[in-house]
């Protein structure tokens, strides 16, 4: 067949055409993607609004593209590649959908529904190179990061299942890149994704509503306040740098002064000054003392915090037990007796397992993939991340 498009196809390695899966670009890169075909710029924003709004996935019902180009798009293009292998609805009405990759990999995406909005827990990597000792996703290890589509597919999925529920209060207001991986490890993969995300042309979620959660990477969080508005949280967990090297053993890369300097410098540098969230996830007899408290509210004094207290989700063999309520709630009144905005978040989805850090997913082989996938960055190479425990 002639085509009067440029000859652009690529080819996998294994022979077969690569089909460009269009999750993977925000609005730029569809930019560049039309001009290589010779069509015009704001064809990426028509084919943005077909696929993020409309979750149009067969380019022929794409009615404002000549023919020619949709048949084009229709050879070379695919969108979303996740299958959903399982789909689980609490009693609390908290969902979560276990995904597919194309390569074998699980990961899993958690919908909460509150009173007033609807928050979508999604995951960044297949597992998780940060051990962080309370975590069960951090038992699987680490695989690989994921691609900018496996994080948006999991928005684009959520919204079409919630749609067909045809319920009202199914509506997803908020992100949260608190479920499986560390977000920012797989730095450039998710900023696409969350610029997709806050995209009027695709989601259109306000920046005060996309909250990215790390356990503290310090580079990548001053290159973040350098392009993103977005919120941030920070997983603390514990108030000094003893404790915390147990719990959250990148803390002895990048310890909790360090921490603390990077979380001024990111507010200083963002134009909306957000509050950054802190989560603390109480571990019974190991974190949860008035003196943690008192250690806590000196660590953050000074900045704009929000600070959410966790009680522990248990997990077989986690060795770890959930704090009292009475320990929680006087540690929480030790905290707003100081001046921090504090909230005991709720626990939900316990009985499907969605609650946080119950986020297991499933990986496929994974010492091979994770020596292919590893990628020098921040000074922070993938093997000695896998291996941070030694360090
Ligand atoms: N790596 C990022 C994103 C993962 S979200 C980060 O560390 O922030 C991780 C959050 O899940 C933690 O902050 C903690 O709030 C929560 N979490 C992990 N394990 C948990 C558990 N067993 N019980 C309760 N919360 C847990």
């Amino acid at each position: 067949m002639k085509t009067i498009f440029p000859q652009v196809e690529t080819y996998d390695t294994d022979g077969f055409v690569h089909r460009q899966n269009l999750l993977d670009f925000d609005r730029q890169a569809f930019e560049a993607y039309f001009a290589t075909m010779g069509e015009p710029s704001f064809r990426a924003t028509q084919v943005m609004k077909w696929i993020h709004q409309s979750a149009v996935t067969d380019f022929q019902q794409m009615n404002n593209l000549s023919k020619a180009l949709r048949q084009r798009l229709a050879d070379t293009a695919i969108i979303n590649n996740l299958k959903i292998k399982k789909d689980v609805l609490s009693v609390d009405g908290t969902r979560k959908w276990l995904l597919q990759l194309t390569d074998g990999n699980l990961i899993e995406t958690v919908f909460i529904p509150e009173d007033d909005r609807g928050t979508l827990c999604i995951s960044s990597q297949v597992g998780c190179a940060l051990d962080c000792s309370f975590c069960a996703t951090g038992r699987q290890g680490f695989n690989r990061n994921l691609a900018v589509s496996e994080i948006i597919s999991q928005l684009w999925l959520a919204l079409q299942c919630l749609q067909e529920e045809k319920k009202p209060g199914r509506k997803i207001t908020n992100v949260v890149m608190m479920g499986m991986g560390e977000p920012l490890l797989n730095f450039d993969n998710v900023v696409t994704a969350v610029r997709i995300m806050l995209d009027d042309f695709a989601y259109g979620l306000s920046k005060r509503r996309v909250t990215i959660s790390t356990a503290g990477i310090i580079p990548a969080m001053d290159r973040l306040a350098d392009i993103l508005d977005v919120r941030l949280a920070v997983s603390l967990h514990a108030p000094n740098d003893n404790l915390r090297n147990k719990l959250v053993p990148v803390n002895q890369r990048y310890p909790l002064n360090e921490l603390i300097s990077a979380c001024h410098r990111f507010v200083d540098k963002q134009q909306a000054r957000y509050r950054i969230t802190f989560e603390y996830v109480l571990l019974d007899g190991i974190n949860d003392k008035p003196e943690h408290a008192r250690e806590m509210i000196r660590l953050l004094r000074g900045l704009p915090a929000l600070i959410n207290l966790i009680p522990f989700n248990p997990f077989t063999g986690s060795g770890y037990k959930t704090s009292s309520a009475a320990t929680l709630r006087y540690f929480s009144e030790q905290l707003s007796q100081a001046g921090f905005t504090t909230v005991i978040r709720k626990t939900r989805g316990k009985d499907i397992a969605a609650a946080c850090g119950q986020l297991a997913g499933k990986i496929q082989d994974k010492s091979r993939r994770a020596r292919r996938f590893a990628e020098p960055r921040y000074g922070m190479r993938q093997e000695s991340v896998v291996n941070i425990k030694t360090i």
